[in-house]
Formats: structure tokens, C-alpha cells, sequence
């Protein structure tokens, strides 16, 4: 048997076990492979993914708050990992920890197109901003980063690329990004991001990295203005669809794991 997991603190709202195991079974790898969720506080992460290896784990997916640690891990680390200073997936094999990440390609993969030459605005400067914004300045997307905390974000620039912006101008975006936490715990987007309600165009494309049961206030808004909007699970299922090839070696069934991460 080899299993995988998702570490997190918390992770109980994890879609992540559904989506994985429903797809182990469309390959027909489900008497082979199992995928559960394991609540590990940040001060055991270290030596709770040693036992898994000793108990004959393949892999994991880490998520909130062990993406750093999970790099510091690692003895071997990609190089999109170590430039994004984040992993979100581990590999083991022969007693060794390899470290990868696959948010950034799972967002770009989730776009409706290349976003070469877009301008695009990402909210936020946190872990999952740092994966967005790395991938968008790769593809030679124009990218410009607002953070509620300005320090954070003229780090992020700093370090990854793209340019701080204080007071964005919505309309001059044709790609914009929430990669913020707002909308997790029932925030109103436009109470606490720099986004007018009613100023979104047909010409935009609109991501939501957080993800929840109904569609979110800030999707619901743009969709209604014309512009085409990705949700937090199909990036979910994308990063997910990643890490399961590299384990599996096989092709992943995306529609199969959007049908179980959607629940
Ligand atoms: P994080 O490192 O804790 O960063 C949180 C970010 O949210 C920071 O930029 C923070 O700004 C901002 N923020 C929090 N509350 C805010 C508020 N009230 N107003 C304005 N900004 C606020 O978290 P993370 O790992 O980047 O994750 C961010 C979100 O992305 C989470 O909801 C997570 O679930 C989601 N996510 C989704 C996927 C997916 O596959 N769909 C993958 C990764 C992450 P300050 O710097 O000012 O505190």
C-alpha cells in the first residue's frame, strides 16, 4: 500500500482526500493507494514526516502553515520551490525528502489563456501570493502586487518581481488575482480589498484563490460584470492533479477530481 497525505493545522476542511482518492480510483489504484488528511501542529511537522516515511508513505501535499518548513525539509528541493521559498508537495523515495511546488503552475494552468503581456493585479503577499506571483512574472505577465501590509509586499517585489501598487486602478487590469485570505471567514472583498463592486469588465479575468462551498461574493460580482472568473477549486484540482502525476506517474482525471472537490 502506498499512502499520501495532506498536512495542515487545520486541515479537516481539506477537499484535498476526497478529490485524490476519487482520482486513485478512476485510475484503478484504489486497493494500492490511499490519501488521508493528517493535523500536525507546527512544532512536530519535522518528526511526524520522518515516521511517514518510516511507515511507508510516497508522498504529501502541505498546505497552511508547513509550506516553509516543508522546505527547510527537504534534501533535495526543484527549483520552482526554492525560488518561490514555499514547497506544497513531497516526494519520498529510498529514505529521502524531495521537495517540489506545484501552486504556481496549478494557477497558471487554471487561466483561461497565457497571460503573457496582461497586465495583472495580485492582492495579497502571503504564501500563496508569493506561488502566484512567480508564475504570472515567469510567463511575462506585467504583474503589480497591492498588500494590505505594504512592507510585505515591496519584500514579495523585491524578491520575485512585479511592482508595489498602493491605489490600483481596476479597469487597468486585465488580470486580477485575490491571493488575500479575504472571503475565507465571510470578509466583504470590497470592504478590505482596493475592488469596486461594480467595476468589473468584460475584458477581465477575475481569480478567487480562496475557496468555499457557494461561489464567492467577489466571483459573484465579477461574473455579473462579464468577466470570466476561476474559483479557488479549480486551482485546487489543478495543483492537485500535479502532485498526483508526479506520485502516480499517471495522467491525472481532472474532471473526475473537479466532480469530488466540488462535493
Ligand atoms: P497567508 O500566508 O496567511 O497570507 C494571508 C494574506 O491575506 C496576506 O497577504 C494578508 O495580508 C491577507 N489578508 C488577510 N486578511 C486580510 C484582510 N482582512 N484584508 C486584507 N488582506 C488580508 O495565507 P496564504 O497561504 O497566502 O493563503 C491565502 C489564501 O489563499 C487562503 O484563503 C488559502 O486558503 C488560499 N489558497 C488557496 C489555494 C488553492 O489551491 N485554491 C492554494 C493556496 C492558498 P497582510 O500581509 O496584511 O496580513
Amino acid at each position: 500500500m502506498s499512502r499520501l497525505a495532506v498536512l495542515g493545522h487545520p486541515v479537516g476542511h481539506s477537499r484535498s482526500p476526497a478529490m485524490q482518492n476519487a482520482a486513485l480510483a478512476e485510475l484503478g489504484l484504489g486497493e494500492e493507494w490511499s490519501y488521508e488528511a493528517i493535523d500536525v501542529a507546527p512544532d512536530a511537522f519535522g518528526a511526524r514526516v520522518r515516521a511517514m516515511i518510516a511507515e511507508g508513505f510516497a508522498g504529501a501535499n502541505v498546505t497552511v502553515p508547513h509550506k516553509g518548513a516543508a522546505l527547510n525539509l527537504a534534501d533535495e528541493l526543484s527549483e520552482t520551490a526554492r525560488e518561490i521559498g514555499a514547497a506544497n508537495t513531497l516526494i519520498f523515495e529510498a529514505g529521502e525528502i524531495r521537495a517540489d511546488n506545484t501552486d504556481a503552475a496549478g494557477l497558471l494552468r487554471a487561466l483561461p489563456g497565457p497571460p503573457a503581456g496582461k497586465r495583472a493585479l495580485v492582492l495579497g503577499a502571503g504564501g500563496a501570493a508569493r506561488a502566484v506571483v512567480w508564475g504570472l512574472a515567469r510567463e511575462a505577465a506585467e504583474v503589480s502586487v497591492w498588500n494590505r501590509t505594504e512592507l510585505r509586499s515591496r519584500d514579495l517585489c523585491g524578491e520575485l518581481g512585479g511592482t508595489v501598487v498602493i491605489t490600483p486602478r481596476q479597469a487597468d487590469y486585465e488580470l486580477i488575482v485575490n491571493s488575500t485570505a479575504v472571503g475565507l471567514g465571510g470578509e466583504d472583498p470590497f470592504e478590505e480589498l482596493p475592488l469596486e463592486r461594480g467595476a468589473f469588465t468584460s475584458e477581465q479575468t477575475v481569480v478567487d484563490m480562496v475557496y468555499g462551498a457557494a461561489p464567492s461574493a467577489l466571483l459573484s460580482a465579477a461574473e455579473a460584470g462579464g468577466a470570466s472568473v476561476v474559483d479557488g477549486i479549480e486551482i485546487l484540482v489543478q495543483q492537485g492533479a500535479l502532485s498526483l502525476e508526479t506520485w502516480t506517474g499517471r495522467p491525472a482525471p481532472l474532471d473526475t477530481m473537479r466532480t469530488a472537490a466540488r462535493g
